[in-house]
């Protein structure tokens, strides 16, 4: 039965043109609202926010909500925001189609890092011909810190290219083909292990500036850091630190602590790191609003809902 949904994002006009058809296909016949004064107007009718970035305050004063979806992945800002109601459920979006895109993100870094194509790249812009030796990929070992919808897709992804995986989680994890090691105890074997460590951890109070010059230095030295998950894991004047010091040979890097990336942040310009914009996997309306979809009418109908978010857990 179709309700009224408050669709509640910072958009700009290219993401309302590819996200508000999507929805309306995924659920027909809802009374769509996208401004706050509208939301405060149709209060007492709105059962469901569907959010992406909402403003502080936007989600108060809506006494039938019983369901907020985000249409991130990552919900660290909405956790930190203390006026989303903490007593309606909150999902994640959990997407197949976008742990298959992290996967490759991460497939692309650790393979490019393994045959030293960013550092020919390097040397085509000196023009420098000189050949490096081949490791075998099961030569190169690859720790993949958090193993959730996206860390065990790309763990998998990695192992079945020939690498030798070591993952990492909260909760002892098993998976075929790859080792496995967990909690305060498991941080220091993965990353000491590891010629490259790709970190896919959801940002907690337990994981921010996880990479600080202590945990930097426990990796091996001339390893390489991977951080497609959330820019504040690293401390980035350590890890800038660590790179000088020739601790850490490259970082490949798709998350800031302030994004976009400043001008002025040196990262932009060290010879050994690598910036992406924030696209390692990107949420795809289509095939997110049909998971959207799904969870607005398990809440109407009471069915279970997916992918909520534990709040205790912050993830
Ligand atoms: P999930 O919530 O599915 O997975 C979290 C994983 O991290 C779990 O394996 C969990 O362990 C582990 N974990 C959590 N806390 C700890 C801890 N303290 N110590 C050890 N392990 C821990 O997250 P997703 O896979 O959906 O997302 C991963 C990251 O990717 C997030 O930061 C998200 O924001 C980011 N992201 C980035 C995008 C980009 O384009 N760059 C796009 C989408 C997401 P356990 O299994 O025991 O619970």
């Amino acid at each position: 039965m179709p309700g009224t949904i408050y669709l509640c994002t910072d958009f700009d006009d290219r993401e309302w043109a590819e996200w508000l058809p999507a929805l309306r296909g995924a659920l027909p016949g809802e009374r769509w609202i996208t401004r706050r004064d509208d939301a405060l107007a149709h209060a007492a009718e709105i059962d469901v926010a569907i959010v992406a970035n909402p403003a502080p305050g936007s989600l108060q004063g809506l006494p039938r909500l019983r369901l907020i979806q985000s249409l991130w992945a990552g919900v660290d800002r909405l956790l930190s925001d203390p006026t989303v109601p903490a007593d309606v459920p909150l999902a994640r979006m959990v997407d197949p189609a976008m742990n298959e895109a992290m996967a490759e993100t991460a497939l692309w870094a650790v393979l490019s890092l393994h045959r030293g194509f960013f550092d020919y790249a390097d040397q085509q812009r000196q023009l420098i011909w000189r050949q490096h030796g081949q490791r075998r990929a099961d030569a190169l070992r690859v720790g993949v810190l958090g193993l959730g919808e996206m860390g065990r897709t790309t763990a998998l992804r990695l192992a079945s290219q020939g690498y030798a995986v070591t993952g990492w989680s909260r909760r002892p994890a098993a998976l075929p083909g790859l080792r496995t090691t967990h909690g305060p105890e498991g941080l220091r074997t993965v990353l000491r292990d590891a010629d490259v460590v790709v970190n896919l951890l959801p940002l907690t109070p337990d994981t921010r500036g996880l990479f600080n010059r202590e945990r930097l230095s426990w990796m091996a030295p001339g390893a390489s850091l991977v951080n497609l998950a959330r820019g504040a894991h690293v401390i980035e004047d350590d890890l800038l630190a660590a790179l000088e010091a020739g601790q850490l040979h490259r970082a490949v890097l798709d998350v800031f602590a302030t994004e976009p990336l400043p001008a002025a942040s040196p990262l932009w310009r060290h010879p050994r790191v690598t910036v992406l914009p924030h696209v390692a996997a990107q949420t795809d309306a289509r095939s997110a609003s049909q998971v959207v979809g799904r969870n607005v009418q398990a809440a109407r109908s009471g069915g279970a809902l997916a992918h909520l978010v534990n709040r205790m857990a912050g993830y």
